[in-house]
């Protein structure tokens, strides 16, 4: 009964396309065991999205702007079933024409500080990471689209938000529709988060204040904590292993053993 509960109220559906990206930031959680999932597997999971009558989709990665298949066309059934659409991407790929032709909804694009060095260093593996989020958001705040940017509390980053908060001030004075800023805490988990620990890790008191601190500045969008997603109660994660589609959410988190959807 419980898990009937927990299963109704979720309404973000996240999709994990697949695990392949061209960035290696610092802090990535991304599993490597995450296998692609083909154009029917979305679908299918679509489906589930709308008789479990959540509001939202977010297609994600690894890097979703890499899948093989067509997004354009996921996220246009995605809308016939009356699903509101976001791409959460490192913004490379998400070039002028990209954008029109995908038509999202919503995009959800990454900034962990407003100094380029300190903001390529931790977004590895691309030099110039931090001008090409730049030029994203000026031409999403020109075309008046929706985003949301997410940053990445970690050990280098942490007492530079109010800089990154500032910045999202004067984008919205300009006109920029942003929705939300996430806040995820640095976690020690998948195949660049572990290994940097040491270096990137805060504690949970830190997180909490600084956080709090960015809450209580009254910002006109609306400022997330996501200390961990996997304990969210608002998101259930899809994803593809060894050929199944694969469902994650808080109880599935607890109990250890995720729900395989395969008929
Ligand atoms: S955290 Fe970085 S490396 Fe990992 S999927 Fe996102 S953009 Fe790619």
């Amino acid at each position: 009964m419980q898990e009937e509960i927990e299963i109704q109220h979720r309404r973000v559906g996240v999709i994990m396309l697949h695990g392949a990206c061209s960035m290696s930031c610092l802090f990535c959680i991304t599993e490597n065991s995450l296998t692609e999932m083909t154009s029917e597997q979305v679908e299918e999971v679509l489906k589930i999205i709308e008789e479990r009558d959540m509001e939202s989709v977010v297609f994600g990665g690894g890097e979703p702007l890499q899948w093989t298949y067509s997004l354009v066309h996921s996220i246009n059934l995605a809308k016939s079933l009356g699903l509101h659409t976001q791409v959460g991407t490192n913004g490379i790929g998400l070039t002028s024409n990209i954008i029109e032709k995908i038509n999202a909804d919503r995009y959800i694009l990454p900034l962990d500080s407003v100094n380029p060095q300190v903001h390529n260093y931790l977004r590895g593996g691309f030099r110039k990471h931090y001008d090409i989020i730049r030029k994203r958001l000026k031409y999403l705040t020109e075309r008046g689209i929706s985003f949301t940017i997410s940053t990445v509390i970690c050990r280098v980053n942490i007492d530079i938000l109010s800089e990154i908060s500032a910045f999202l001030l004067h984008l919205w004075d300009k006109g920029a529709r942003i929705h939300a800023w996430h806040l995820y805490r640095f976690l020690p988990l998948g195949r660049n988060g572990f290994k940097n620990a040491n270096m990137l890790n805060i504690s949970k008191n830190e997180y909490f204040d600084k956080t709090e601190e960015m809450k209580k500045r009254d910002l006109p969008f609306f400022v997330y904590r996501r200390p961990n997603m996997k304990l969210s109660k608002e998101v259930d994660f899809f994803w593809a292993e060894e050929g199944c589609i694969k469902i994650g959410s808080q109880v599935w988190f607890e109990k250890q053993s995720p729900d395989c959807l395969c008929k």
